[in-house]
């Protein structure tokens, strides 16, 4: 190549890596760029995923059009699946010679120098490409936290290196703490890392243009503080304790089970579970249940419909501290319910509309502790499940009490059975759970 086109343009594919802790925003700043129909920029995205379920993909490349390239990896990107990514650039590289950047979104829990060192170290990746810049993305409300972390030794703080390793750090989610703590965090960053801009953002919304193909990665920056860069490899150990479970099954799950299992979840490993979402089945509904959440921050919604090619599965990922992953899978399984019902309309049933030890559907008590979005929201009093009859359960007390009535709907919301109650207001409930506990035969 001549001189000359040499100076005008860097014929080299300028490389954006995106990182973050998890949760801190990475995915919607990607949705965020790839949606904006201003930078008239094209790019190919390599994304990495921790484990062989990919619930990002499939939320990305329903927004991505045609032009994007999207490459998953399994495995964590600076360390067990780095030499796929020097393969994955080489193989990529004729197909995306004319695009204007490569996105390459890490894992939450990816140490960025590793991933940055793979663009000096390969002579042909270095010959195609350039490093543009290591783009953060902090979680305002959790990253002192995770920057606090005491690692054993030897074992890397991934949200330090993030931090350490960026061009331009987000920070995010300014909308969920105070505004007063955001120069504590800020300088708290630049203690870190004094040469990184910060810009402060909520919901990733920053514009594009300032993030892709700003040339803000240098050599100097990373060399001062990581002197061996350019010489040995950097090899990653994580901490053992942080650990990922990704599960697909097939079958359909029963709503009410299954929003007593997140709450109870979100209660009791909250504060451990660092990043988890999924996309799952839910028995008699068309459209799929998507959640997702950082800690205690859940969020789950019934969103696209299943479309009638797709084979309806459920797919998720937990990624945390001391994970049991032998029971988080079994209280899933445990909300498996048959797609078939054991009465059908016009059946005259008994129900339960006493108080008893089980608490379904009672999680919107909890809403707004946890930033619950579901779909009880929709729900009028006069539907409320049978537990929720204040009336019936203050006159049976603490014994379940059963009240004839006549099935008038299969499958309502979620719901195995809708039920018109033989009284004198032919009040309706819902029948949560098709099993004896909650509808049965009239003897
Ligand atoms: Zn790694």
């Amino acid at each position: 190549m001549s001189a000359t086109a040499n100076k005008s343009k860097d014929p080299r594919i300028p490389v954006t890596i995106l990182t973050g802790f998890l949760g801190s925003g990475k995915t919607t700043l990607l949705n965020y760029i790839l949606e904006d129909p201003n930078h008239g920029l094209r790019f190919a995205i390599i994304e990495n995923e921790f484990g062989a379920v990919s619930v990002d993909s499939k939320i990305l490349s329903e927004k991505t059009e045609g032009d994007e390239l999207i490459e998953v990896m399994n495995g964590c990107i600076c360390c067990t699946v780095r030499g796929d990514l020097v393969e994955a650039l080489k193989r990529l590289y004729s197909k995306i010679e004319d695009f204007d950047a490569i996105i390459i979104e890490t894992t939450g829990m990816a140490d960025p120098a590793p991933v940055a060192q793979t663009f000096f170290i390969d002579e042909e990746i270095n010959a195609k490409f350039i490093l543009d810049g290591i783009i953060t993305v902090v979680d305002s409300k959790n990253i002192l936290t995770r920057l606090d972390e005491q690692k054993p030794d030897g074992v890397v703080n991934e949200a330090v290196q993030q931090v350490a390793f960026a061009d331009k750090i987000l920070v995010n989610k300014i909308d969920l703490v105070d505004r007063k703590v955001l120069p504590d965090i800020e300088a708290r960053l630049r203690g870190i890392n004094p040469t990184a801009k910060t810009v402060r953002c909520q919901q990733s919304q920053v514009e594009p243009l300032t993030l892709i193909n700003i040339k803000a990665f240098t050599l100097n920056n990373v060399t001062m503080h990581t002197p061996e860069f350019l010489e040995n490899e950097i090899k990653t150990k994580h901490d053992p304790t942080i650990d990922s479970l990704a599960l697909t099954f097939d079958g359909c799950l029963n709503i009410n089970m299954l929003k007593e299992l997140i709450h109870d979840l979100i209660e009791n490993l909250g504060a451990n579970l660092y990043r988890y979402k999924g996309v799952l089945n839910v028995a008699g509904m068309e459209y799929k249940f998507v959640f997702q959440g950082v800690g205690m921050l859940f969020s789950g919604n019934f969103t696209a419909k299943w479309e009638a090619s797709e084979e309806r599965k459920n797919s998720f990922v937990f990624i945390g501290k001391g994970l049991n992953k032998k029971t988080l899978t079994d209280s899933f399984m445990a909300c498996q319910c048959s797609p078939s019902l054991r009465f059908k309309v016009g059946d005259i049933i008994l129900c339960k509309t006493g108080c008893d030890d089980h608490h379904h559907g009672e999680e919107h008590n909890h809403d707004e502790d946890h930033q619950v979005h579901d779909h009880s929201h929709s729900l009028d009093e006069k539907e409320s499940l049978p537990k929720h009859d204040e009336k019936d359960a203050r006159l049976a007390q603490n014994h379940s009490h059963w009240t004839k009535g006549k099935i008038v709907k299969l499958w309502d919301q979620g719901n195995p059975y809708r039920i018109e109650l033989d009284n004198e207001e032919k009040r309706n409930v819902w029948g949560p759970i098709d099993a004896d506990d909650y509808v049965k035969k009239v003897q």
